[in-house]
């Protein structure tokens, strides 16, 4: 029976890294999560059938205990998913992730109190229990506080305090010192507990000084954190699905972390220990500084623009996805494609609020994925295009980007909207984005504003490009 369960456990693993496949393009992203759910599913109903290999007995018990978490695990996470907001959506990957942690955190924790004393154990083991429960606790708790902060149930403001690095070292150093007495001394099951309660604090005092907007950032680094605690689990517990699936989640989110801090054009320590967003930053593209004056166009206007053009590039923002305006703007794009324009929409990778944000959102709109162009393909494009439509994106067309040192944003890779024959601007106001600075772009002698809320503006946009 182990045996099968073993060739369960390879198919779950072959399942995730076809998934991780998969998720490279948006075409077949679903079906990379479609398999990596199959792949979980397997593993989950295989460890039921867990025997002892010497007696034959069933290893593990509280089936009944087991399978209600099963089924509540999976009611729950169902009715979750499909209930989030789009825009809610980094929460609820925060809120996963810290119960992923705080469930590795416990196996260690149990794995240690029933084998009775790390120093009657294989050392290799020992070390893998403690750091699981260090790295898993630590994940827990800086999980549910970038929870908190993206869910307003606290400040999003970076919460810093004299003294906070030497705080951290030393709370970490103690906890290195601690792992140490556990490996190599006897059994102290209040040691163990002084370990967890360590950790638990490191995870808030780490996240607590990173402002709310560097969140999916954090979420994903805690996320790779998870991931090598659950490698680590499964090393202790000798279970090869989660090894190689905890390996996998912890190498992925690893790069993905690094991806978001390129393109942000900021190092990890920047976005870990910067306090990124705790006052207003003193860059020179203030409004002040900027030349130029705002040319506010009425959406019938605006849409005059759209008669003698022949290519349109349609630039969405983070206020597309506050609007949940993405149907509307398949509308619109639509409609000129049907007018004989070319359409296409220019992605930045970090457009929105977390990786994908975009994909997901025109993927949901059943917009064409040979419509979506990255950054690099797209950009030596703009000289060649009529219209750049904007949509409720800000930092990500900054051109200040490109040359102000003094911009906080200085050297991030953005869309060269500014380089096309006419820009057409639709957010709300003059308010800054994430970053909080001003955008000159918006003052340029080829750019027209379309002021109001993204939905609003895009349907009536629609319906006079309709009557064109
Ligand atoms: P920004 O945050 O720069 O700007 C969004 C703009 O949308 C605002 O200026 C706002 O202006 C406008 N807006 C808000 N609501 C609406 C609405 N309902 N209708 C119309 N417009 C609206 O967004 P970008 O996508 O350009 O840039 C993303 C930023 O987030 C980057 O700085 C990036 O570094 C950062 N970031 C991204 C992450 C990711 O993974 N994607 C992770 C962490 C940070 P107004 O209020 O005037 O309407």
């Amino acid at each position: 029976m182990n045996d099968l369960i073993e060739v369960a456990y390879l198919a779950t693993a072959v399942c995730f890294i076809l998934a991780l496949k998969l998720m490279n393009s948006p075409k077949t992203a679903r079906r990379g999560n479609l398999l990596a759910a199959a792949g979980m599913a397997l593993a989950l109903i295989a460890t039921f059938f867990l025997r002892d290999p010497t007696s034959g007995r069933w290893v593990l018990g509280n089936y009944e205990w087991m399978a209600g978490a099963f089924v509540f695990g999976t009611v729950a996470g169902v009715w979750s998913a499909r209930r989030v907001q789009m825009t809610a959506m980094p929460q609820m990957v925060a809120l996963f992730n810290g119960l992923g942690g705080g469930a590795v955190a416990l196996v260690a924790l149990i794995e240690a109190m029933q084998v009775g004393g790390m120093g009657h154990r294989d050392m290799v083991q020992a070390v893998t229990t403690v750091l699981s429960l260090f790295i898993g606790a630590i994940s827990f708790s800086g999980s549910l506080i970038a929870f908190a902060k993206l869910q307003e149930l606290m400040t999003g403001r970076p919460i810093t305090y004299f003294g906070q690095k030497v705080v951290n070292l030393l709370l970490l150093a103690g906890c290195i010192a601690l792992m140490i007495l556990l490996c190599a001394g006897p059994y102290s099951l209040p040691l163990f507990l002084t370990l967890l309660g360590a950790s638990l604090a490191i995870g808030i005092l780490f996240v607590l000084p990173i402002g709310g907007a560097d969140m999916p950032v954090v979420i994903s680094l805690l996320n790779s954190f998870t991931g090598c605690a659950a490698g680590l689990a499964g090393f202790v517990l000798g279970n090869t699905a989660l090894l190689i699936g905890g390996g996998l989640v912890g190498a992925s989110g690893l790069i993905l972390t690094l991806e978001m801090c390129k393109a942000m054009n900021r190092s990890l320590e920047n976005v870990v220990f910067g306090a990124f967003g705790s006052a207003p930053s003193g860059a020179s593209s203030t409004a002040s500084a900027l030349q130029g004056s705002v040319r506010s166009y009425s959406v019938e206007d605006a849409a005059i623009i759209f008669a003698s053009a022949e290519s349109v590039v349609i630039v969405p923002g983070y206020g597309m996805a506050v609007a949940q305006a993405q149907h509307v703007v398949k509308e619109l794009a639509d409609r000129l494609t049907a007018k004989g324009i070319d359409v296409k929409y220019a992605i930045h990778p970090v457009a929105g609020r977390m990786p994908g944000h975009m994909n997901v959102l025109l993927a949901e709109a059943d917009v064409p994925y040979d419509q979506l162009f990255d950054l690099e393909e797209i950009n030596p494009m703009f000289v060649e295009t009529d219209v750049a439509l904007v949509i409720g994106a800000n930092d990500v067309v900054n051109p200040a980007a490109r040359y102000d040192k003094a911009s906080p944003i200085y050297g991030m890779p953005i869309l060269d909207v500014d380089k096309a024959r006419t820009v057409i601007v639709c957010k709300r106001g003059m308010s800054p984005g994430f970053a909080g600075i001003e955008n000159e772009l918006f003052l340029q002698p080829n750019t027209i504003m379309v002021f109001g809320n993204a939905k609003q503006t895009i349907a009536k946009l629609s319906s006079a490009a309709e009557s064109l």
